[in-house]
């Protein structure tokens, strides 16, 4: 842990890394350079514009439906297709892949349709045994990139009593951002009386991190979208809140949290520093060319008056 104290009776513990990922990102920066609306089926695209598909990736279907009609642009995160690769190669290979994610999450369709026919979903621990596979010497494990690394590593021990040959993939599915945002929430969680974590209830790398902040030690861990709804009961006997932020949270939504702590009296801020993040994700090539071709058009205007 990184401290940078100031002193005070009540304190926030503010984590780093929090909020965007480079997955993220790098979606969002997609967006901003095309400006978008948001549809869940390609078909609600009007003809003629452009399809931007998101970080956690699509099944192979929603690609064919869309090509053809319409332009797209994939930003999946590279970390989500490097799983989707995994899959087909796997599936290749005629390997039994247990996917272990939540079930119904867009990543987790989005890679199950890389390989429908070799892909058992295994929702946690408790569902281990429920899995059938055709050939228990020939199963490999996969994962959904935004997991609790200690849940999944239960999953993988309980799967590896059922199936002793299971093989592991080649490196961690579960991604350097999801791990270094719940290093850092062990580091505040033992500290902190109340956790609040910014972000929208439905977001599967934010729910791991109220998870993590319960299993070392927070009295409280809670989601809110924005600081209008955090509970002013939430803070009776609290001295310590920790704050931290999901994958896909803008930080101007973390301030706002910090504003309303330290109008109650929580303005004594330490930093948490878990990791430093330098990993830089290039934009989609079909937006980069996009990008290239409009960059030379604008030059030969300059050059050429007419
Ligand atoms: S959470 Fe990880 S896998 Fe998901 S978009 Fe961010 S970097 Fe990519």
């Amino acid at each position: 842990m990184t401290p940078a104290t100031r002193s005070g009776s009540r304190r926030v513990l503010l984590v780093t890394p929090r909020g965007y990922c480079d997955g993220v990102e790098r979606a969002i920066q997609t967006v901003e350079k095309k400006g978008a609306v948001f549809v869940d089926e390609s078909e609600e695209v009007p003809e003629g514009n452009i399809v931007i598909f998101s970080a956690h990736g699509v099944a192979p279907v929603v690609h064919e439906e869309a090509s053809g009609k319409l332009a797209t642009i994939d930003a999946t995160c590279p970390l989500v297709t490097k799983v989707h690769k995994e899959a087909v190669r796997f599936a290749k290979e005629d390997y039994g892949i247990l996917l272990i994610g939540h079930e119904g999450h867009e990543e987790v369709i989005g890679t199950s349709g890389k390989a429908p026919e070799h892909i058992t979903l295994v929702d946690g621990p408790a569902d281990v045994a429920n899995v059938e596979v055709r050939d228990p010497d020939k199963v490999v494990w996969l994962s959904q990139t935004a997991l609790s690394v200690d849940e999944t590593m239960g999953t993988v021990d309980a799967l590896k009593d059922r199936f002793p040959n299971l093989l592991s993939p080649p490196s961690d599915d579960i991604c350097y951002a999801t791990q270094s945002r719940q290093i850092a929430v062990k580091q505040m969680g033992a500290e902190a009386d109340l956790v609040i974590v910014v972000s929208s209830q439905n977001s599967s790398n934010s729910v791991r991190l109220v998870e993590v902040a319960l299993s070392v030690g927070a009295r409280a861990a809670l989601l809110v979208d924005y600081a209008e709804e955090i509970d002013e009961s939430w803070l009776a006997d609290v001295r310590t809140v920790g704050v931290t932020s999901g994958a896909s949270v803008p930080e101007i939504l973390v301030e706002g949290v910090l504003e309303w702590l330290a109008a109650r009296g929580y303005d004594d801020i330490e930093t948490v520093t878990a990791a430093e993040e330098s990993i830089a994700f290039s934009l989609p090539k079909e937006l980069r060319r996009d990008l290239r071709r409009r960059r030379l058009t604008d030059q030969s205007a300059r050059f050429c008056p007419h």
